[in-house]
């Protein structure tokens, strides 16, 4: 059993607060945020970054994507957010079990692309 922090968070075994919860998905809100909402959406199938993606984890990041959505929209995000996925050392990543960052609220994020 998987000692990620992400994994212990998806078991309930690190308390969060949870926003989502399905068969294939979890999202809480983050711990240090950086915007008015900011959701951290991820697969309970721990994958340690997008970088370790294969054919076989298609059907889950699929469903992450939906459930990211339809997130997004309960937490009011009509106008719109910014979705981050930060891979690698490069990519700045700290918690090595994939997420994606739901980022929104009036001014979120400055631009960066
Ligand atoms: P990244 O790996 O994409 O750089 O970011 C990891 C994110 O996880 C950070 O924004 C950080 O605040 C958040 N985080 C790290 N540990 C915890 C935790 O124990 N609980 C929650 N809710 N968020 C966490
Ligand atoms: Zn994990």
């Amino acid at each position: 059993m998987s000692d990620c922090i992400f994994c212990r968070i998806v078991r309930g075994e690190i308390p969060s607060k949870k926003v989502y919860e399905d068969e294939h998905v979890f999202a809480f809100h983050d711990i240090n945020p950086i915007a008015p909402v900011h959701v951290l959406v991820v697969p309970k199938v721990h994958v340690d970054s997008m970088a370790h993606l294969d054919e076989e984890h298609e059907a889950a990041m699929g469903r992450l994507m939906v459930a990211a959505g339809k997130i997004a929209r309960e937490q009011g995000c009509t106008d719109g957010f910014r979705t981050i996925v930060n891979t690698g050392r490069v990519g700045l990543q700290e918690v090595y079990h994939l997420h994606l960052h739901i980022v929104g609220g009036p001014n979120p994020l400055p631009p960066m692309l």
